[in-house]
């Protein structure tokens, strides 16, 4: 079975500075797959990439069967992207905002509908569906734009950040959603800075630097990969980031 994404000899420099340097990794459906690293490691930089939003210079990116650089519409049709800056429209309500959205995606109204309810419910925004946004916590105003990225029933889910800024009750509900997505049999990939979060929820973990891949596997490979069996993976992601030589280990 084909992978949910693919990424092969992923390249982008801005400038003569190379942000993404011949990055490859796959995330299988089914699977929650964390993108950890430094600021400034390239995460965002290659999530945009892959939703479309960024022109690669070089490299293969497959979404299931799609050849994502050469048809982008249908990869999109695929993906939900949620940024770590997201964008909403404060002066409709969180229901006309996501009306907006599934008609942008072409998602017919009733089913339109029907998704949206349940995402506001899951998302504990039901009883402010016919509030403006303008009105919303920027909790709130997450989780709205959440309900968006997901409204046209996307196959794999890219969070960037997904829990920064969000309380304890928002964040239980957020990732409650994406582990809901996943036993659905949708791919996640998510960054965060938040390792535990990493930790407790991804099923495998890939630590980039300078847009490198350094190392990539479970926690328990990534474990032995340090060499430090039962440390947390703050301490792993501490060990194999500090220095260069380090980092040239790990990828070894
Ligand atoms: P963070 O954890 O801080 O969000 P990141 O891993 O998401 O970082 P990117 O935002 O992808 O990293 O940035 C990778 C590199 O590319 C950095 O050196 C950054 O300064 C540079 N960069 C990102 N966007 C641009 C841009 N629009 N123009 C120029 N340089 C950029």
């Amino acid at each position: 079975m084909s992978a949910a994404l693919r990424v092969a000899g992923l390249s982008k420099s801005y400038g003569g500075k190379q942000a993404v340097d011949r990055l490859g990794f796959e995330v299988r459906r089914g699977e929650m797959y964390a993108l950890l690293g430094p600021n400034g490691a390239g995460k965002t930089t290659t999530l945009r990439m892959i939703s479309g939003l960024l022109a690669a210079d070089a490299g293969e990116i497959r979404v299931f069967d799609v050849d994502a650089r050469a048809d982008p519409i249908a990869a999109k049709q695929l993906i939900a992207w949620l940024p770590d800056e997201p964008l909403l429209y404060d002066k409709l309500t969180a229901w006309e905002y996501l009306e907006f959205v599934a008609g942008l995606w072409g998602v017919d109204a009733k089913s339109a509908a029907a998704q949206a309810e349940d995402l506001l419910k899951l998302l504990g925004l039901w009883d402010n569906r016919n509030d403006r946004c303008e009105s919303f916590s920027r909790g709130m105003k997450q989780k709205a734009v959440l309900a968006g990225a997901l409204i046209h029933d996307p196959k794999l889910l890219m969070l960037d950040e997904p829990l920064t800024g969000l309380d304890a009750a928002a964040s239980r509900l957020v990732k409650d959603l994406i582990r809901r997505k996943v036993s659905e049999g949708c791919a996640v990939i998510l960054t965060t800075h938040i390792l535990e979060v990493a930790e407790r929820m991804a099923d495998r973990i890939g630590i980039i630097k300078d847009g490198r891949l350094l190392v990539e596997g479970s926690l328990g490979e990534l474990q032995s990969r340090a060499g430090s069996a039962g440390q947390s993976l703050e301490d792993v992601f501490l060990q194999l980031t500090a220095t260069p030589e380090a980092a040239e280990k790990a990828s070894a």
